[in-house]
């Protein structure tokens, strides 16, 4: 059963590549034209299924499998921010090094050295079936001094709880075991179990 991934975020196709590894997994700019998708809903789950329907309507294909992540960190000293906004937050064209820093001297200007912080990861498959939406956490503290260079984006950052490493230096199979994403594809892959059960029917 081939899954297309509504997205071109380089680190988010590597990790759901690694987890899905029962299914044909392909970026859905390896198959159309990419586009810009304006990602404008107030939640997680709005923003991923903007994202998972504007490529399911793109692929033109009825029996497409989309799915999409969108996802971000909250940082509690900041009151949840970046939140939905992790993407942009250093700006409109920002690096994932100036979000990240971004985050840092913000945190630092708070006279803070770290604050908890956690992941959210909301991905949604959207089929001819129907749209569903499941979720997915990782908590732990951001620091304020990037280490290591494993992962991507806020991972440099980023201390899970019951570590003190960053997932910039813990091993990829570390983060693949306690990750938002991780925990998110597991039930998504339930949703795709039962669809691909009905579809053999
Ligand atoms: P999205 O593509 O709009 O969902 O943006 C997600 C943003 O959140 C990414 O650009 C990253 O900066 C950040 N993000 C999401 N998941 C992770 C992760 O697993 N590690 C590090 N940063 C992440």
């Amino acid at each position: 059963m081939k899954i297309v991934l509504a997205t071109s975020n380089k680190g988010k196709v590597r990790e759901i590549k690694a987890m899905c590894t029962d299914f044909e997994v392909v970026a859905f700019s390896e198959i159309i034209e990419p586009f810009d998708i304006i990602e404008d809903a107030p939640t997680f789950k709005g923003n991923a299924l903007l994202k998972a329907k504007a490529v399911y309507d793109a692929l033109d294909d009825e029996e497409a499998i989309v799915l999409s992540d969108d996802s971000g960190i909250s940082v509690d000293a900041l009151d949840g921010a970046p939140g939905i906004y992790s993407a942009r937050y250093g700006g409109e064209n920002a690096s994932d090094k100036d979000n990240l820093h971004k985050v840092m001297d913000e945190v630092k200007a708070k006279g803070l050295e770290s604050s908890p912080a956690h992941y959210t990861a909301a991905i949604a498959i959207v089929t001819k079936e129907g749209e569903q939406v499941v979720h997915g956490w990782m908590y732990g503290d951001v620091i304020t001094t990037p280490r290591g260079e494993n992962g991507f984006g806020y991972d440099p950052c980023f201390i899970p709880e019951g570590f003190d490493k960053t997932l910039g230096e813990l091993d990829d199979e570390v983060k693949k075991g306690l990750s938002h994403r991780s925990k998110a594809l597991y039930l998504a892959k339930l949703v795709l179990g039962t669809i691909k059960k009905g579809r053999e029917l």
